[in-house]
């Protein structure tokens, strides 16, 4: 069995980047430019974040994953990251796998792993990543810049990894007839979240707040309604699904697109004299975005169909520790 520094050495050791001091010292050194440095953490835990029988490749690549995302939602570049890891064994084959996931990830936005912590550790995996990007300071896209008679955005389609996680856990009253072809179509957008990157960065002096969808739309959205200091009336009806969330009855299709949490796709607000220009970033971006209501002035945020009636019993999102939740 490998002792720490060779598993180190074998998983998770490779050349930085010209210009930065990786794995291997007691620090990792980035050099300083003129933009800001974005920096954010995140933390999985096994049984509350993923399943411990979790394809370890998809892992390596979804902890890697919502850091990036939260670089999109702030309009920042990736440039590196360091990877913290509790292991309750040391077993080759996953790290391998795992790292396989990670280092795909991360080649593909040019981030690179400077470094890290790895420790025997309880019952179950623990990961902790945090990363780092650049940005303008002025370009960032931050929550509080939400003006009323902006529009409000969302990109891709929400709901899949909800209604797939409700399909693992085996959700009981879920209305789906073919459970399996459910989770077919739907297992991908858990456990492989693209972060929206390109996005973040198209988005940048187009996009007047942001926020990347990890608890779910409604909550997140309040969150940046709530830094800008207004409401917003979001449409229900123009939330855009995914096919297989399309075959379930309204209520359930409100409740894992709101509410459910893990789209890693950006809800955005921007001026309506930036319509043209969304619609480039996305289409510059590679994905869609869609809009689906409008900033107001006041506060909260009122959630209607097409026709304007409010809707009832609108979907919480998720707080690892609201009462009740679990
Ligand atoms: P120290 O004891 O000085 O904190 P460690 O012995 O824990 O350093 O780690 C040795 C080197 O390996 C350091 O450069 C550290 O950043 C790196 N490292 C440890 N774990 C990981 C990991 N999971 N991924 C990447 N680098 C790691
Ligand atoms: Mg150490």
């Amino acid at each position: 069995m490998p002792g720490e520094f060779d598993l180190i050495r074998r998983h998770f050791t490779r050349p930085a980047p010209a210009g930065m001091l990786g794995v291997g010292d007691d620090c990792a050194l980035l050099m300083p430019t003129a933009e800001a440095t974005a920096v954010s953490t995140d933390l999985l835990v096994e049984g509350r974040h993923f399943f411990a029988d979790v394809d370890p490749r998809a892992l390596g690549h979804k902890s890697l994953a919502v850091n990036l995302s939260d670089l999109a939602a702030m309009g920042a570049r990736p440039t590196a990251f360091v990877l913290g890891l509790a292991l309750p064994r040391v077993d080759d084959a996953w790290l391998s796998a795992f790292a396989g996931g990670m280092f795909a990830l991360a080649d593909a936005h040019g981030c690179a792993l400077v470094g890290g912590d790895t420790t025997r550790g309880g019952a179950g995996v623990t990961v902790s990543v945090t990363i780092f990007g650049a940005v303008p300071a002025e370009a960032a896209l931050r929550r509080s810049g939400a003006r009323p008679g902006d529009d409000v955005w969302v990109s891709g389609a929400l709901g899949d990894a909800d209604l797939a996680l409700r399909l693992l856990a085996g959700e009981p009253d879920l209305p789906v007839a073919d459970r399996a072809a459910a989770l077919a179509a739907t297992r991908r957008a858990l456990e492989w979240p693209e972060p929206r990157v390109a996005l973040g960065l198209a988005l940048r002096g187009v996009a007047s707040a942001a926020i990347d969808v990890s608890d779910g739309l409604l909550q997140d959205l309040g969150h940046v309604l709530a830094a800008s200091g207004c409401g917003a009336r979001l449409c229900a009806d123009d939330v855009p699904l995914s096919p297989a969330l399309a075959a379930l009855p309204p209520a359930w299709r409100r409740r894992c697109a709101l509410g459910g949490g893990d789209a890693y796709e950006l809800c955005f607000t921007a001026a309506p004299d930036a319509r043209a220009r969304v619609a480039e970033a996305a289409a510059r971006a590679g994905v869609p975005a869609t809009r689906i209501g409008a900033v107001e002035p006041g506060a909260g945020l009122r959630v209607v169909d097409r026709g304007g009636a409010a809707l009832p019993d609108l979907p919480a999102g998720f707080d690892h520790f609201r009462p009740g939740t679990t």
